[in-house]
Parts: C-alpha cells; sequence; structure tokens
C-alpha cells in the first residue's frame, strides 16, 4: 500500500495497492497531462531525491523543494502567536524539515489557496497535528480527505494575530488569499493574484499554463475582494516573487490593464 504523488502536480492520494487510474486535479482544463503522460510517485521516492529549502523571502520564510518538484511553488511560514501559519503547501515533507520548522516554532496551521497547492496538506498537518482551512466552494477537489481539514464558507475568515483569509474566487471558486496586518501590511495570493516577472502588474487568469482568461466581471471582483485591506507588499507562489512595495496601485492598475484588454482595447 503507498500514498501515490503525481507528478505534474504534486497532489498526494489515499493510501492504495494501485496508483489512481488518473488525477482529477491534472485532467482539469486548469492543468494539464504531461506530453509523456501522467505518472506517479511517492513520498519516499521523492525524498531520496530531493530536499526542502527553508529560507528567508522578504520579511517572511520560504520552504521550497528542490530540485523544483511538479508546479513547483513554494509554501511561506507566516509568524502565529508564538506559532507559525503555513500558508500554501507543497508535497515533499521529511524529518529534517519538521525540525527546522519546529525550531522556528511550528506550526500551528495551515491555509491553502487553491487546489493546485492541496498537494501534501494532509501529510504536513499530520506530521504538526494541525487543522486545514481551505474555502468550502473547492471542497471537490480534496483529493486526499482527512479531519484535519476544516472547510470555511463565505468572503473572509479571521484566523487570529492579524491574519485572515479572503475569497477572491477567478481560478477557483474558493480561490483565497491571505492578509497580513502589520507594518504596511501584507497580501499572500498564491496564483490567484499572481505576481509577473518584472513585478510591475499582476495577473488573474483562469488557467495560467493554458492561458486561459477569467472574464472581466471576475478580475474586477478580485481586485474588490481585496480592496479594503491595507497592504503595501504582495508574495506570489514562487521563490522571489515579492512585491515589497506600493502593491496596492498595482493591483489597481493591473485590473484597469485587464479591463482595457478583455473588452477589445490593446493595453
Ligand atoms: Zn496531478
Ligand atoms: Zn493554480
Amino acid at each position: 500500500m503507498e500514498k501515490h504523488i503525481c507528478i505534474a502536480c504534486g497532489t498526494q492520494y489515499p493510501e492504495a495497492d494501485a496508483p489512481p487510474a488518473a488525477c482529477p486535479i491534472c485532467t482539469d482544463p486548469r492543468q494539464y497531462i504531461p506530453l509523456d503522460g501522467q505518472q506517479w510517485t511517492t513520498l519516499a521516492e521523492l525524498a531520496a531525491g530531493h530536499q526542502n529549502e527553508v529560507r528567508e523571502e522578504g520579511e517572511l520564510v520560504g520552504i521550497g523543494t528542490t530540485p523544483s518538484f511538479a508546479i513547483g511553488q513554494r509554501a511561506l511560514l507566516v509568524p502565529f502567536g508564538d506559532s507559525n501559519l503555513l500558508w500554501d503547501c507543497i508535497s515533499l515533507i521529511d524529518d529534517a524539515t519538521v525540525a527546522e520548522v519546529k525550531r522556528r516554532g511550528g506550526l500551528a496551521g495551515i491555509a491553502v489557496s487553491h487546489p493546485h497547492y492541496y498537494s501534501g496538506m494532509v501529510e504536513w498537518a499530520h506530521r504538526f497535528d494541525c487543522p486545514i482551512h481551505l474555502h468550502a466552494a473547492d471542497a471537490e477537489w480534496v483529493m486526499r480527505p482527512d479531519p484535519a481539514v476544516r472547510p470555511w464558507d463565505g468572503d473572509q475568515q479571521a484566523l487570529g494575530h492579524g491574519l485572515t483569509l479572503i475569497r477572491g474566487g477567478g481560478h477557483f471558486p474558493g480561490g483565497t488569499v491571505l492578509h497580513r496586518a502589520g507594518g504596511a501590511g501584507s497580501l499572500l495570493t498564491g496564483d490567484i493574484i499572481q505576481v509577473i516577472p518584472d513585478r510591475s502588474h499582476v495577473g488573474f487568469m483562469w488557467s495560467y499554463p493554458n492561458l486561459v482568461p477569467l472574464p472581466d466581471a471576475e478580475v474586477q471582483r478580485i481586485a474588490a475582494a481585496v480592496e479594503p485591506f491595507p497592504y503595501d507588499a504582495i508574495y506570489g507562489a514562487w521563490w522571489q516573487t515579492v512585491i515589497p512595495t506600493d502593491a496596492k496601485a498595482i493591483v489597481r492598475r493591473s485590473a484597469a490593464r485587464y479591463t482595457r484588454a478583455l473588452s477589445g482595447a490593446l493595453p
């Protein structure tokens, strides 16, 4: 019996004799099956050829797998009282990572932006004995159901210690960003609001790998959902996708650029 992990998206499945027939996360048109077909690994196999890097990322601490695995996102450790919240998740969890996270205060919870980063969240929750906060609108995408998963509903969910989950929707109906109060404030956005290479704008898409846009009304809804919150920085989903300052103006002008582009004017 093995808990199989999809090599393309990093999602871990429940214990079974054989891998699932397909990975619904990857057959969904927001992801894709690689040209060489559906392939599976296990946590032990993954750990044999990969390790996690834990290092500073802006004012936070990032945790990412090297060499890069699946979608390649890194998670973030966000201070939460005398512990941490893990924002987004990755597939690999090993003893070295557990020891390093415990040295930095451990985990009091995990919150994930959307199903592409559910990855190894149940494995992580079991190692740290903590809950997982996911938006209920995306419950059908939980491939390894577990009592640690605590769905929340509505438009906002305060977690305490200055952290608030905000439902943006867009890329997925329950697409979530995390607001962190303190200082000028920051948003952790996964790829619900995607930081683009030169950091001058952000992107809002239905499918990033397949380049399918959202309707303008959805783009404006995401921008409106974060507008009431004070923030100056945005942390995207991958290493170094950080907008250190002026992020609020960048979100506003990016949303306006989508309106122009989607109404037929070149931006
Ligand atoms: Zn997959
Ligand atoms: Zn995604």
